[in-house]
Protein backbone atom coordinates (compact mmCIF):
# COMPACT_ATOMS: atom_id res chain seq x y z
CA UNK A 1 0.00 0.00 0.00
CA UNK A 2 3.09 2.56 0.71
CA UNK A 3 4.93 2.62 -2.21
CA UNK A 4 7.84 4.38 -2.41
CA UNK A 5 7.17 6.86 -5.46
CA UNK A 6 10.62 7.44 -7.59
CA UNK A 7 9.36 9.57 -10.47
CA UNK A 8 6.26 11.78 -10.30
CA UNK A 9 4.68 10.44 -13.21
CA UNK A 10 3.80 7.65 -10.39
CA UNK A 11 1.96 9.23 -8.35
CA UNK A 12 -1.70 8.82 -8.19
CA UNK A 13 -4.18 11.72 -9.06
CA UNK A 14 -7.97 12.42 -8.09
CA UNK A 15 -9.86 14.67 -10.24
CA UNK A 16 -12.04 17.09 -8.28
CA UNK A 17 -12.18 20.50 -7.10
CA UNK A 18 -12.45 22.15 -3.96
CA UNK A 19 -14.79 25.06 -3.31
CA UNK A 20 -12.81 27.56 -1.58
CA UNK A 21 -14.55 30.65 -0.16
CA UNK A 22 -12.67 33.78 1.66
CA UNK A 23 -13.70 37.61 2.42
CA UNK A 24 -11.21 40.42 1.26
CA UNK A 25 -11.35 43.24 4.37
CA UNK A 26 -10.70 46.22 3.34
CA UNK A 27 -9.27 47.69 6.55
CA UNK A 28 -9.40 50.77 8.01
CA UNK A 29 -7.98 53.02 5.34
CA UNK A 30 -9.14 51.18 2.65
CA UNK A 31 -12.87 51.53 3.72
CA UNK A 32 -12.73 55.10 4.59
CA UNK A 33 -11.23 55.19 1.05
CA UNK A 34 -13.49 53.95 -0.83
CA UNK A 35 -16.57 55.50 1.03
CA UNK A 36 -15.37 58.99 0.03
CA UNK A 37 -15.36 57.43 -3.56
CA UNK A 38 -18.72 56.24 -2.98
CA UNK A 39 -20.77 59.42 -1.56
CA UNK A 40 -18.30 61.80 -2.41
CA UNK A 41 -16.80 60.89 -5.67
CA UNK A 42 -13.24 61.77 -4.17
CA UNK A 43 -10.36 60.10 -4.22
CA UNK A 44 -8.37 60.46 -0.75
CA UNK A 45 -4.73 60.50 -0.33
CA UNK A 46 -3.08 60.02 3.48
CA UNK A 47 -0.43 62.85 4.51
CA UNK A 48 2.62 61.77 6.30
CA UNK A 49 3.34 64.16 9.16
CA UNK A 50 6.81 63.06 9.23
CA UNK A 51 7.79 62.35 5.34
CA UNK A 52 5.50 64.77 4.24
CA UNK A 53 4.27 62.14 1.39
CA UNK A 54 1.06 62.04 0.67
CA UNK A 55 -0.07 58.46 -0.09
CA UNK A 56 -2.22 56.77 -3.07
CA UNK A 57 -4.16 54.43 -1.81
CA UNK A 58 -4.32 56.04 1.28
CA UNK A 59 -2.65 53.79 4.27
CA UNK A 60 -2.51 54.10 8.33
CA UNK A 61 1.09 54.32 8.39
CA UNK A 62 3.60 55.44 5.83
CA UNK A 63 5.99 52.79 4.08
CA UNK A 64 8.71 54.97 4.20
CA UNK A 65 9.12 56.17 7.64
CA UNK A 66 7.10 54.09 9.27
CA UNK A 67 4.88 57.11 10.84
CA UNK A 68 1.35 57.05 10.85
CA UNK A 69 -0.47 59.23 8.69
CA UNK A 70 -2.60 62.19 9.51
CA UNK A 71 -6.41 62.01 9.99
CA UNK A 72 -6.13 64.83 7.78
CA UNK A 73 -6.92 62.93 4.27
CA UNK A 74 -7.04 65.46 1.24
CA UNK A 75 -8.98 64.93 -1.91
CA UNK A 76 -7.20 64.76 -4.76
CA UNK A 77 -7.13 67.69 -6.87
CA UNK A 78 -5.70 68.57 -10.64
CA UNK A 79 -5.70 65.86 -13.16
CA UNK A 80 -3.54 62.52 -12.96
CA UNK A 81 -0.99 61.88 -15.37
CA UNK A 82 -0.40 57.84 -17.17
CA UNK A 83 2.98 56.91 -15.90
CA UNK A 84 2.79 53.97 -18.07
CA UNK A 85 0.30 52.12 -20.09
CA UNK A 86 -0.50 48.83 -21.80
CA UNK A 87 -3.21 48.24 -24.65
CA UNK A 88 -5.52 44.86 -24.15
CA UNK A 89 -6.55 43.46 -27.36
CA UNK A 90 -8.28 40.11 -25.24
CA UNK A 91 -10.62 39.97 -22.18
CA UNK A 92 -9.65 38.03 -19.01
CA UNK A 93 -10.86 34.68 -20.81
CA UNK A 94 -8.74 35.39 -23.66
CA UNK A 95 -11.64 36.45 -26.13
CA UNK A 96 -11.28 39.50 -28.55
CA UNK A 97 -12.58 42.73 -27.31
CA UNK A 98 -14.74 44.77 -29.43
CA UNK A 99 -12.21 47.37 -29.53
CA UNK A 100 -8.61 47.31 -27.71
CA UNK A 101 -8.81 49.05 -24.14
CA UNK A 102 -6.11 51.04 -22.72
CA UNK A 103 -4.99 50.26 -18.81
CA UNK A 104 -2.78 52.45 -16.86
CA UNK A 105 -0.97 53.36 -14.23
CA UNK A 106 -2.34 57.06 -13.02
CA UNK A 107 -0.60 59.82 -10.60
CA UNK A 108 -0.55 62.48 -9.38
CA UNK A 109 1.78 65.71 -9.01
CA UNK A 110 3.41 65.43 -5.65
CA UNK A 111 1.19 62.12 -4.33
CA UNK A 112 3.31 58.61 -3.74
CA UNK A 113 1.61 55.68 -5.53
CA UNK A 114 -1.24 55.92 -7.89
CA UNK A 115 -4.39 54.23 -9.23
CA UNK A 116 -4.19 51.51 -12.03
CA UNK A 117 -7.39 52.08 -14.64
CA UNK A 118 -8.88 51.98 -18.20
CA UNK A 119 -8.43 54.82 -20.10
CA UNK A 120 -11.64 55.17 -22.78
CA UNK A 121 -12.70 57.71 -25.05
CA UNK A 122 -8.59 58.09 -26.52
CA UNK A 123 -7.28 56.48 -29.63
CA UNK A 124 -5.34 53.97 -27.69
CA UNK A 125 -2.28 54.67 -30.75
CA UNK A 126 -2.41 58.29 -29.32
CA UNK A 127 -2.28 57.79 -25.88
CA UNK A 128 1.53 58.18 -23.93
CA UNK A 129 3.05 58.78 -20.97
CA UNK A 130 3.01 61.71 -19.19
CA UNK A 131 -1.16 62.64 -20.81
CA UNK A 132 -3.29 64.06 -18.23
CA UNK A 133 -6.69 62.35 -17.17
CA UNK A 134 -9.12 62.72 -15.06
CA UNK A 135 -12.12 60.17 -13.38
CA UNK A 136 -15.38 59.83 -14.90
CA UNK A 137 -17.55 58.67 -12.08
CA UNK A 138 -19.52 55.62 -12.36
CA UNK A 139 -23.37 56.73 -11.67
CA UNK A 140 -24.34 54.02 -9.54
CA UNK A 141 -21.60 53.85 -6.86
CA UNK A 142 -20.91 50.81 -4.22
CA UNK A 143 -17.42 52.09 -2.60
CA UNK A 144 -15.04 49.82 -5.16
CA UNK A 145 -12.91 50.99 -7.54
CA UNK A 146 -15.41 50.71 -10.31
CA UNK A 147 -17.06 53.97 -8.76
CA UNK A 148 -14.91 55.10 -11.09
CA UNK A 149 -15.91 54.44 -14.64
CA UNK A 150 -12.97 54.91 -16.31
CA UNK A 151 -10.07 57.84 -16.80
CA UNK A 152 -10.69 60.00 -20.03
CA UNK A 153 -8.26 62.52 -21.02
CA UNK A 154 -8.17 65.76 -18.68
ZN1 LIG B 1 6.54 59.21 5.93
Amino acid sequence: MLEKIKQMGQARQVAGEIPIYHRYTLGVAGERFFKAMRDGRQILVSPCPKCQDRLLPPKMYCERCFEETSDDWLPLEGPGYIRSFTVLHQSLDEEPLDHPTVVALISWEGIRGGLIHRVLGVDPAQVTTGMAVEPVWAEERTGALSDISHFRAA
